[in-house]
């Protein structure tokens, strides 16, 4: 092998908030405040306060590879955090505040987090758990809502006693940089550790021109939580090209956030469907209300978007809705559903089937179907396995080496994720390979609350399948089938599972039923169940059950 003579450069986060203060000091950063006030600075504002970060972590003790959790929403705080911290060489780890107290107490002491910057208005979430994590050292308190109490630390007085330089480390590019849980539907969450190249990489992806085609003349939303995969990295990508930044905070209703994307003229916001859904309903209601007239993409994904919902954007408002599907061990974006070519060409019918799938694979991102036995499949568009994936954003192992029955012999991951691919390279997901619920973009995970009703004493059996939701998109609905001579009310299993579980995650119905169906092996036949239920809830929605 002939060498190449090019340098080594690393690829790391510091050189995205370096270079947004030289090249776009101006480009602002506007944030929502819990009393739906506007907070608003500069790249040039931000990065002095990243290194106010760092220099206060520093005194702290926060050492290369400790994990720094936050507990908070999209703000320009938790900005602060999700770059001062890995450039110092430490790791961010974001915690799911829509999670039950239990799974964030296992989730942080399993990542020995050492210290946790929590909004004030997190707080009395972060009180229910924190005796679950001996490792950490300190708590660090957004005075979001209220000053920091007796023995936390508060955010605005340690920034305010440091310096406004920071001389950031060199850092290895393959270094950890930020640290998501998965939700945990097999067995407990993993860990999933991006790297600072992995998340570079992913970033100047994402921003393409036929990707997000981000720019710095762009306004960018994301919607989608700091907490759940990184944002799908928007964060990254606006610090990288200096586009505006338009964080939501704790108010995601769609009129509020209808409000926002006009008053700061978004140009580009991510979500997953069931925020999309609240939009298109209320824009279909007041089409005129609210300018969006600069709103040039909207990103959907995280669940699969409905084609009535793109269409619907597409034909009465004049939007433009882009699908992509990801996954938190992809970074998270793995395909676009960019419509290309010769289809751009056809019939509406096709170009419309282009837009509702999943899309095709990022540079760099491999994609292809497999079997159970692993034999790969054609890309016909109908032949159904297994998608696998690698590239240089896809997890090469989880975070304490669970997980390893994810991956193929040959080093593909597998993503669970049942598939087709037609021979353009679109992915259409059919189905999941494990019964997961996903309401309004969380999991929830079917056995958790299974095991949970039938340790009930007068319950036999319980399947928890997905029931379809208008807002939700689903909601656990749950078939039990009680012991002999014993009677139990729904009411009064709610209120057995009430203490286990967060709200979000307690079924919205019940059927009762002799027995619950089979398979051949004797599993639980959710399809047959879905089948027969599925549609429950659409004649018969709980709106606020999910909340
Ligand atoms: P998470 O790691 O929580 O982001 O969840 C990843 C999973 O969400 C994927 O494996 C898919 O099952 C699902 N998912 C993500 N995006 C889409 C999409 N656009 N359509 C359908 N399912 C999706």
């Amino acid at each position: 092998m002939l060498p190449g003579r090019m340098m080594d450069f690393p690829l790391t986060l510091s050189h995205l908030m370096e270079r947004a203060r030289t090249f776009y000091p101006r480009s602002e950063i506007v944030s929502r405040n819990p009393d739906k006030s506007l907070h608003r600075y500069t790249y040039a504002d931000f990065y002095a306060r990243t290194c106010r970060l760092a220099n206060a972590l520093t005194r702290l003790g926060v050492k290369a590879g400790d994990r720094v959790a936050t507990l908070s929403w999209n703000h320009y705080r938790h900005l602060e955090v999700y770059y001062g911290v890995p450039c110092m060489g430490a790791v961010v780890h974001t915690l799911n505040l829509r999670l039950h107290p239990n799974d964030l107490g296992y989730i942080a002491r399993h990542a020995e987090d050492s210290v946790v910057v929590v909004d004030r208005s997190l707080l009395p979430l972060f009180e229910k758990f924190k005796d679950a994590v001996p490792s950490i050292r300190h708590v660090i308190v957004v005075p979001d809502a209220g000053p920091a109490p007796e023995g936390t630390l508060d955010y605005e007085a340690l920034l305010a006693a440091e310096s406004p330089d920071f001389d950031f480390p060199q850092l290895d590019e393959n270094s950890a940089s930020m640290l998501c849980y998965t939700s945990g539907t097999t067995g407990n969450p993993k860990g999933v550790l991006y790297s600072h190249r992995s998340t570079v990489l992913h970033a100047l992806a994402c921003c393409m021109t036929d990707v997000t085609g981000m720019r710095e003349a762009d306004a960018v939303m994301p919607v989608v939580p700091m907490f759940h995969a990184a944002a799908w990295g928007l964060a990254f990508d606006a610090v990288l090209t200096g586009a505006k930044l338009v964080l939501p905070g704790p108010h995601l209703d769609p009129p509020s956030l209808l409000d926002l994307m006009a008053a700061e003229k978004v140009t580009l916001a991510g979500g997953v469907p069931t925020i999309w859904i609240g939009i298109l309903a209320l824009l279909d209601q007041a089409p005129n209300k609210w300018d969006l007239s600069s709103m040039r993409s909207m990103l959907i994904g995280g669940s699969a978007a409905p084609p009535s919902l793109i269409e619907g954007f597409q034909q009465r408002h004049g939007l433009e809705v882009v699908h992509a599907w990801g996954m938190t061990e992809m970074s998270p974006v793995g395909t676009m559903a960019k419509v290309k070519g010769p289809l751009r060409q056809a019939a509406h019918e096709a170009k419309s089937s282009a837009r509702a799938s999943q899309g095709f694979a990022l540079p760099f991102v491999e994609t292809r179907v497999a079997s159970d036995d692993g034999t790969l499949l054609p890309w016909d568009g109908e032949t159904m396995g297994e998608l696998e994936v690698r590239g240089p954003w896809v997890a090469s192992s989880y975070f304490s080496d669970e997980g390893a029955d994810r991956y193929t012999k040959d080093g593909w991951f597998k993503t669970g994720d049942v598939v087709t691919i037609d021979s353009h390279g679109y992915v259409r997901i059919c189905d999941r390979s494990k019964d997961v619920i996903k309401s309004g973009g969380e999991w929830i995970s079917s056995v958790a609350l299974e095991n949970a009703l039938m340790a009930h004493p007068a319950v036999l059996e319980a399947a928890v399948f997905a029931g379809k939701h208008p807002k939700w998109d689903e909601r656990p609905l749950a078939a039990v089938a009680l012991k002999e001579g014993q009677q139990v009310t729904k009411e009064e299993l709610t209120a057995h599972l009430a203490g286990q579980f967060a709200k979000m995650w307690l079924p919205d119905d019940y059927v009762f039923v002799p027995q619950v169906p089979r398979t051949s092996t004797g599993k639980f036949l959710k399809t047959k169940l879905r089948e027969d239920y599925g549609d429950h809830l659409l004649k018969n929605p709980k709106a606020d059950a999910a909340t």
